[in-house]
């Protein structure tokens, strides 16, 4: 099945890397995929899983946490600070903590509810306009600013731009994340996740590896 060849690769890069058995985390990315599919990886003992749409989220995964203990869900997409009440209340990890408008938001409605999810800040490593993040210049500030507000950040977050090797922008994050003490590295997808693993890697986000493609249109 593709979700043990999934966890084996993963077993070997952390060999690979001299890491221990097992402190890879695997991220199941769920996105658009047909609920059979997520059924059938549930059924196989996966239990963390990545979204990247709130409200697709909403629909589908409140039945399948009642049916299969033990479910955490992982928001990976862009976060529109109007939802992020609803993030709140349906996520235990937010990886895309990305500007100080959606940081304050969080961290009033956390204040309010007495807890919060865990927080990855996500960083450009790319500097690409068109992507999401806080720029790496920056991330030294954001991560200060977002403990000032009391959020609970464990780790940073990137996607390598899709025209590049990731390694530098894997080697990149791990430097930022190790100089401001954040263990969390939240990175690597189905091309390069043995490649995010061996530079540190955390929390890998898995989706057509495991899943199979994506189909959009359904
Ligand atoms: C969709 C998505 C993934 C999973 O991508 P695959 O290439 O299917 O593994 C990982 N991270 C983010 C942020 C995504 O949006």
């Amino acid at each position: 099945m593709a979700l043990e060849e999934t966890l084996a690769r993963m077993r070997r890069a952390e060999k690979e890397a001299g890491r221990a058995e097992g402190s890879v985390t695997l991220i199941a990315v769920s996105k658009v995929q047909p609920g059979e599919r997520v059924e059938a990886v549930l059924d196989q003992g996966q239990r963390v899983f990545g979204e990247n749409y709130v409200q697709e989220a909403g629909m589908k995964w409140p039945a399948w946490k009642a049916r299969y203990p033990g479910v955490a869900l992982h928001m990976i997409g862009p976060l529109q600070t109007n939802k992020a009440k609803v993030a709140l209340d349906l996520f235990d990890a937010i990886h895309t903590v990305d500007r100080p408008s959606l940081a304050e938001r969080l961290a009033r409605l956390a204040g309010a509810k007495g807890s919060c999810p865990e927080v990855f800040v996500q960083v450009n490593t790319g500097e690409e306009p068109q992507k999401a993040g806080i720029a790496p210049a920056q991330t030294d500030e954001f991560v200060a600013a977002c403990r000032m507000m009391d959020l609970p950040v464990v780790g940073l977050m990137c996607i390598p731009p899709e025209d590049e090797h990731p390694a530098p922008h894997f080697r990149m994050l791990a430097d930022l994340a190790a100089r401001n003490g954040l263990s969390g590295l939240s990175m690597g997808m189905s091309g390069d996740f043995e490649t995010a693993i061996l530079h540190g890697a955390t929390h890998v986000r898995v989706g057509s590896a495991i899943f199979g493609a994506r189909d959009y249109r359904r």
